[in-house]
């Protein structure tokens, strides 16, 4: 089972209320899974930094031009449909992130200068002892579509049949889509009413495991426009400094929120 959290912006949000659900699930099953999609993990599932071990790596195929004498003008250039080639005088490169390994670039050249060949896009790291993973992309490397693409299809092989917890960046909009494709249910953490309004819940129209979660102090604007599900989410001075000192939040109504989605996930 997979169970992914996404915020539309950063802060004290998503993450931190992630982090307490595999806190509490944790302790009920202790085979559970985090994993972070960025190099950042809560105070509250670690508490110091150095004792991250390399766990496993994440390859990608993408094209690899030899020195040639090019027989045509730039067709694999224009051959490529999501634009991933580019070109500084004779010589072609690549944006990895932009590319699918469809090798449609390599078929199409004349001269067959053009292989497809593994290039490391990310590194995977285990937190000493514990289920914990986050991911470490490489130099160059953005969390792009079809890089996510193969962190989720890494995710699904390695630990299929586990509870995965996965904690995206906030932001990164466009690639929702991947994240629901993958998720048993989603913890969405959203503090704009008009943009749930307008936008995100379309995007989430015909998923019924949703938790969306709000700050408290607009929590009356969702109600008033009909969104009596969402779950507000207290903020106050204690719940920051109790993150920020990794202690598990001690607010009741935070806990009593945290609880009330536990009782919702079927496991
Ligand atoms: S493999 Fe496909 S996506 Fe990648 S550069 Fe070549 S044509 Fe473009
Ligand atoms: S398709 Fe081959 S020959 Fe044509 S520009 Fe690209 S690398 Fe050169």
């Amino acid at each position: 089972m997979i169970i992914v959290g996404i915020g539309s912006k950063g802060g004290i949000g998503i993450t931190t209320f992630l982090s307490h659900l595999y806190h509490d699930l944790h302790h009920k099953n202790n085979t559970a899974i985090w994993f972070s999609l960025s190099s950042y993990v809560p105070l509250l599932l670690q508490k110091t930094e150095n004792q991250w071990n390399n766990y496993n790596y994440i390859y990608k195929k993408v094209p690899s031009w030899k020195k040639i004498h090019c027989l045509c003008e730039n067709k694999c250039l224009t051959a490529c449909q999501y634009g991933a080639i580019t070109r500084y005088g004779n010589n072609y490169f690549v944006y990895s992130e932009l590319c699918n390994s469809c090798g449609t670039c390599v078929y199409v050249c004349p001269k067959k200068e053009i292989n497809l060949e593994n290039q490391q896009i990310a590194v995977v790291e285990k937190l000493n002892e514990h289920n914990i993973f986050r991911i470490k992309l490489s130099l160059n490397e953005i969390l792009s579509k079809f890089n996510l693409k193969l962190i989720s299809d890494f995710i699904l092989e390695i630990f299929s049949g586990r509870l995965v917890f996965i904690d995206m960046p906030s932001g990164n909009k466009e690639l929702w889509d991947e994240l629901v494709r993958l998720s048993d249910y989603i913890v969405l953490f959203i503090s704009d009413y008009n943009l749930w309004e307008i936008y995100y819940k379309n995007l989430f129209y015909n998923i019924k495991n949703v938790f969306l979660l709000c700050p408290d102090y607009i929590h009356n604007e969702f109600l008033k426009r009909g969104f009596s599900y969402a779950i507000p989410i207290p903020f106050t001075k204690k719940i920051s400094s109790d993150i920020l000192k990794g202690l598990y939040v001690s607010d009741e109504t935070y806990k009593k929120q945290i609880n009330f989605v536990l009782s919702k996930i079927q496991i």
